[in-house]
């Protein structure tokens, strides 16, 4: 498909869809815990999300997480959908010879022992700000929770991916309340007014990068990583979960335009989506251990050319 027509294509799809088929499924208490009883694997031993604990995650060596196409512009029409129980933004759903294929972002590296394709990303919130993310880091919780779903090359579908343990990989990041707004955010934050209602989704007129959302690389280098599952059913124990403890900021003013989104046809708002915790079991928590860095910066000292001796190589200092 050439741009002209991609754009065409982008201009019919662009707008609000009734989206029908959507499973439901409720986050009291009463109705976590009947979560099992349609999907088993819902208690299963290796459920998310969980406590982190930086003084019990076991430092491990192994590379960092490589992001590919992170500077890129997604490939569009994103789809921005209010399923009724969170707000997600996915990509659009490509054959595997599409030559659009090769735009979409991938990650490898870390414990990953294959590449893993973008599919989406969808957030867990709080009505206030001392709850709303689903893991627990050094007994914070955060307002809300990003998570960024990749999927297993090697498997064709997210539903076949379900199915095997090493069939995703979601990236989890932290927001704290800031006074300043997080203008990356705005991206999905200024649309979120399409898809106020529930089971409406909205596609795109725009397209940004993976990276206007994220920190910088350099502060993706430490990461804790564990074996999980997806946090609302069918809970299946497909998930590698890499989290990144840095929280990125949000204004009062984002947080709430996600509180703002209805839940069902009453309007009640989606608040609380996120799951209790879970038992961590026998499983293992490990946190990238980052090779002591030495950094140098020149100095500002300024030598006159009499003075400079050649037998010394340009002075740098440690910091
Ligand atoms: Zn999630």
């Amino acid at each position: 498909m050439n741009k002209c027509l991609l754009l065409i294509v982008q201009l019919f799809l662009i707008g609000h869809f009734k989206v029908s088929g959507i499973h439901r499924f409720g986050y009291s208490n009463y109705e976590q815990r009947n979560w099992r009883r349609e999907h088993i694997s819902c208690g299963g031993e290796m459920q998310s999300p969980i406590r982190i604990d930086s003084f019990k995650a076991i430092p491990l060596r192994m590379p960092a997480l490589e992001m590919i196409r992170f500077h890129d512009y997604l490939p569009g029409p994103l789809d921005l959908t209010n399923n009724g129980h969170s707000v997600t933004l996915s990509l659009p759903k490509l054959p595997e010879d599409d030559p659009y294929q090769k735009y979409i972002p991938y990650v490898f590296g870390a414990r990953l022992h294959n590449e893993y394709v973008l599919e989406g990303l969808h957030f867990h919130w709080g009505d206030t700000n001392n709850q709303g993310s689903e893991h627990i880091f050094n007994d914070i919780r955060f307002p809300i929770e990003m998570h960024i779903i990749y999927r297993n090359r090697k498997y064709d579908t997210v539903g076949d991916a379900l199915n095997y343990t090493d069939g995703l990989t979601v990236l989890g990041f932290f927001f704290q309340i800031s006074e300043k707004e997080n203008k990356g955010l705005s991206n999905i934050v200024r649309n979120l007014k399409h898809v106020y209602s529930v089971n409406t989704r909205y596609m795109l007129n725009e397209t940004f990068t993976l990276a206007s959302l994220l920190p910088s690389s350099d502060d993706m280098e430490r990461f804790y990583t564990y074996k999980g599952s997806l946090t609302t059913p069918p809970c299946s124990e497909a998930v590698t979960w890499i989290l990144f403890p840095d929280p990125l900021p949000i204004s009062v003013y984002q947080m709430n335009k996600f509180r703002n989104l209805a839940s069902d046809t009453n309007q009640t708002p989606i608040v609380k989506n996120y799951r209790k915790l879970q038992k961590i079991g026998s499983r293992r928590v490990f946190v990238r251990k980052m090779k002591e860095k030495i950094r140098y910066h020149k100095t500002n000292e300024t030598i006159s050319y009499d003075k400079w001796d050649w037998m010394m190589r340009p002075k740098r200092s440690k910091v």
